[in-house]
């Protein structure tokens, strides 16, 4: 790796030498897109990650590319910091558990360029679903495995059982079986925990050439059903990639996302010509109409198109305290002008405290 960046070095300070000056390289390492071109590339969008691991995440698929990563190298690379950072309570190593106390993960890739895509369910005591997922993609003729399947598949390929559920994660789980009910043998909790959300990590990458990739890794709905799975396995749900087109993922309420089939759906509205925040925004509306305008729960779309046009729109956004206006929710964006967070637009504003109580726990 060292040697490499060292290359890289010696290469620019050759060309300098020559009097050669290249397209504002800046330190981000790849050329800026030319004014204009309409071209952004490469690119990462991801989802939502935790603000504790947001800009490691895409940072870690930026210099994956930098390497001469494949797209798919860069979203499994970042992915991982996300899956292996206690601190994010949605992914992998320290993510809130099932109702029974333990770690069900789901995760998928998807490739672009061999239109090739692997997933795992319901997977146990892996901290890297995602990577048992890409092997599912390239040492089986299968798509998914899930539960035993695919814990067993993984002890075949070296992966390490260990315990993913963190001291916090736990205490936070016997929090919410206290509060479940007034009628049982537990005290109310003792105080509670303001754990910091964050979502699925999705994670989309573009490269320079063009091409496209896709992961999703997540714990799920937090304090799920033992056996419960979502969207972010399912492709077409929870990520879709077209590399003609481009590539789209879900976090959210994933039951909604697998009836809308939504990675798919805003993958199909860009081939038909939307531009990526269109297409997101068709997604929500579209999941909108069907609960006659008024969903009780939030989904978020985050598209890129093969030009590195991206675009993220959420059911329902957050109330913005110094405005008093509804916005949506971050996502991380990486080019070459480096890592920032954006704010996706919001269909309607954000549940009423009535109304989340109305429902179960997300
Ligand atoms: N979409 C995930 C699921 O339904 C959860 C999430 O994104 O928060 O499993």
């Amino acid at each position: 790796m060292a040697l490499q960046r060292m290359n890289r070095r010696r290469f620019f300070m050759g060309l300098a030498g020559l009097g050669i000056t290249l397209p504002s390289f800046r330190k981000t390492g790849f050329p800026r897109s030319r004014q204009g071109s309409g071209i952004n590339r490469p690119l990462v969008v991801t989802s939502n990650a935790n603000r504790f691991v947001k800009e490691a995440v895409t940072s870690a698929a930026w210099e994956a590319l930098l390497q001469g990563g494949s797209p798919l190298d860069a979203a499994i690379k970042a992915t991982h910091v996300a899956e292996m950072d206690p601190r994010d309570p949605s992914v992998g190593y320290g993510g809130d558990p099932n109702e029974e106390g333990f770690l069900q993960l789901d995760a998928a890739v998807m490739n672009g360029p061999d239109y090739e895509a692997g997933a795992v369910a319901a997977l146990e005591n892996i901290k890297t679903p995602s990577s048992v997922a890409r092997l599912v993609m390239e040492r089986t003729d299968h798509l998914m495995l899930v539960g035993k399947g695919a814990l067993k598949f993984a002890r075949l390929h070296g992966f390490k059982e260990e315990d993913l559920l963190t001291d916090e994660a736990r205490r936070h789980w016997l929090e919410w079986k206290e509060s479940l009910s007034e009628r049982d043998y537990y005290h109310p909790p003792r105080k509670r925990d303001d754990r910091d959300g964050g979502g699925t990590i999705n994670v989309l990458v573009l490269d320079a050439a063009g091409d496209m990739a896709g992961v999703t890794s997540t714990v799920g709905h937090h304090f799920k059903l033992v056996g419960r799975v979502g969207d972010s396995p399912i492709i077409g749900a929870g990520l879709y990639v077209d590399n003609d087109v481009g590539a789209a993922g879900a976090t959210g309420h994933g039951e909604e996302s697998i009836k809308t089939c939504a990675g798919f759906l805003a993958v199909e509205k860009m081939r038909e010509g939307m531009s990526p925040l269109e297409a997101c925004r068709y997604v929500c509306r579209r999941v909108a109409d069907r609960h006659r305008g008024k969903p009780m729960f939030n989904l978020k779309i985050v598209a890129l198109n093969k030009r590195g046009a991206y675009g993220c729109c959420a059911l329902r956004g957050r109330m913005d305290a110094a405005t008093k206006k509804t916005v949506g929710s971050g996502f991380s964006v990486h080019d070459a002008d480096g890592h920032r967070t954006e704010t996706g637009e919001a269909l309607l504003p954000p549940m009423t405290e009535e109304e989340r109580n109305a429902i179960p726990w997300r």
